[in-house]
């Protein structure tokens, strides 16, 4: 995620420029004073396309709690296997998603820290490989107090704990979410599983190929979806059964996998491995790599979590 893009301020200006200027031209003629008029309207145009690249130089200003930095380094093993630049650019990323997520918790929930911080550390891993990329659809997530069906009540039958709407909130339960960094190799993680579902909400709808696979490489990617799936039904695949349900459950569970056990599907799916790799530009490190390291550093710290009272 960038400050502000070079397009936003060439757009900017350009926009000023014209509008401001042709404004000006025409209130000069009408009376002596008129030109101001241009003025405030290059104004305006200013205040509204760079209002969010300001706020996010004052949030990278800023930086991030040593609370989350020691959450994430427990709980996010791709975030603790980053250089010192790759660390900083995430805790950017994470920084600007809490500030631009609109968290909220639905029947007796709180939007703790710790919740939003699992969903902007997963939106983070799937955007650091493409400084460029910006979370496509919603901003609002609702945090449920457990699993719910599709009248999003809780119950015995209920047996969603996460869910994406192409327009509409994205809900996730809270013990969920929760669960998905408790054990961040297990290859469940319902927040990356939501949160890859938004990349496959385009022109074509939900169908497994995300919005960044050019078109060149999309018969590709859906050959490969579909031999990678036959594996699923047939029971000789890492990845859940549910995978084997939907093109697109297959891609957001592929993608649990990926940032869960890379080095299992690079060993068992090498072909779907590169893809994913090339896809999202980077190669997230497996949690059993850096065990001994983590277990050391862990033991070194205090188990501060956020904070789990406060909300976001
Ligand atoms: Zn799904």
């Amino acid at each position: 995620m960038r400050i502000i893009r070079s397009s936003t301020i060439w757009t900017a200006a350009g926009l000023a420029l014209i509008l401001g200027g042709g404004l000006a031209a025409i209130g000069a003629q009408v009376h002596p004073w008129g030109a101001l008029v241009g003025g405030v309207a290059a104004g305006v145009v200013l205040y509204v396309s760079l209002r969010t690249p300001y706020r996010r130089w004052r949030w990278a200003q800023q930086g991030v709690p040593e609370s989350w930095r020691r959450w994430m380094q427990r709980h996010v093993p791709p975030y603790a296997a980053l250089d010192a630049d790759g660390r900083a650019r995430f805790e950017q990323d994470v920084r600007f998603l809490m500030e631009e997520f609109d968290f909220e918790g639905v029947r007796g929930v709180s939007a703790t820290e710790e919740l939003c911080l699992s969903v902007a550390a997963g939106a983070a891993l799937l955007l650091h490989g493409h400084p460029d990329w910006e979370l496509p659809g919603t901003r609002s997530i609702l945090f449920y107090p457990a699993h719910f069906d599709d009248e999003y009540s809780g119950g015995r039958d209920a047996g969603y704990d996460g869910m994406a709407h192409e327009q509409g909130p994205l809900i996730m339960s809270a013990p969920s979410v929760r669960a998905s960094w408790m054990h961040p190799g297990d290859g469940n993680n319902v927040v990356l599983h939501e949160l890859a579902h938004l990349f496959d909400f385009d022109n074509t709808g939900p169908d497994g190929v995300p919005s960044f696979v050019d078109s060149r490489s999309a018969e590709a990617w859906q050959s490969l979806i579909r031999t990678e799936m036959r594996k699923v039904e047939r029971g000789t695949s890492m990845l859940d059964p549910y995978a084997a349900t939907a093109p697109s459950e297959f891609f957001a569970v592929a993608v649990e996998h990926f940032f869960e056990e890379p080095h299992a599907m690079k060993q068992q799916h090498p072909e779907l491995f590169e893809a994913m790799a090339t896809l999202f530009n980077w190669t997230p490190t497996h949690p059993s790599e850096r065990s001994e390291q983590l277990a050391d550093k862990r033991s070194e710290q205090s188990d501060e979590a956020p904070d789990e009272e406060g909300t976001c």
